[in-house]
């Protein structure tokens, strides 16, 4: 499917650079939807991928243009998979970063590294219009666990406390072109690719 254009339905700056940087290969006009003046959405959905499909939704509407929608989230085991769709509001409707992170930790005092599993889930959706009848959409998860104190620079939202066991590194410790080879959206957007080729 040929695409020249598209808009990145989400306002979080920390994804529009990560998804920005994803799509380089494709070398296609990417815009984001403040470009378009699009106000962001309720996100009333009950899972990711009705979220991601509510900000494509919304976006190709006003800019008439394809668009992606990107739901993501953390999920903890010992929170029963809380913050999970409300990972953006964990903490209040305005909550920042730091303010969601500062929760996190609340949540999970005490408890052992072994006890502190949790995993990025990713689901992106791409309409190639408002009314697309049959979007394309792709996941990825990444699996690791959580800190009791934030490392790194780097990343946006969890990061901070974000360790992958395996490199032994947090999310925030990695370049964005090492965050992008292994994470849940570089995953998603590598499956979404394969889609938009095979259609
Ligand atoms: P959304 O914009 O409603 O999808 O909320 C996504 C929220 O999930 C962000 O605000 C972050 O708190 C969290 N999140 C999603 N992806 C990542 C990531 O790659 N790193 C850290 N936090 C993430």
């Amino acid at each position: 499917m040929p695409l020249e254009q598209l808009v990145l339905a989400s306002g979080n700056s920390g994804k529009l650079k990560e998804l920005a940087h994803l799509l380089e290969p494709l070398h296609m006009r990417v815009c984001s939807q403040a470009d378009f003046d699009v106000t962001p959405p309720e996100e009333t959905g009950l899972s990711f991928v009705e979220n991601a499909l509510i900000k494509a939704r919304e976006a190709a509407r006003v800019s008439g243009l394809p668009a992606l929608g990107d739901d993501s989230g953390l999920v903890v085991d010992a929170l029963d998979g809380a913050p999970g769709i409300y990972s953006a509001r964990f903490a209040g409707a305005s909550a920042s970063d730091a303010d969601n992170n500062q929760l996190l930790l609340e949540r999970l005092a005490g408890l052992p590294l072994e006890r502190r599993s949790a995993h990025f889930h990713c689901c992106l959706v791409m309409l190639r219009s408002a009314e697309d009848p049959a979007p394309l959409i792709a996941t990825g998860t990444w699996h690791g666990q959580i800190l009791e104190a934030a490392r790194g620079q780097g990343g946006f939202g969890y990061d901070p406390l974000f360790l992958d066991p395996k490199l032994g590194v947090t999310a925030a410790e990695l370049t964005m072109t090492e965050k992008a080879r292994i994470s849940h959206r570089g995953q998603a957007l590598n499956a979404l690719i394969e889609r938009i080729r095979e259609a």
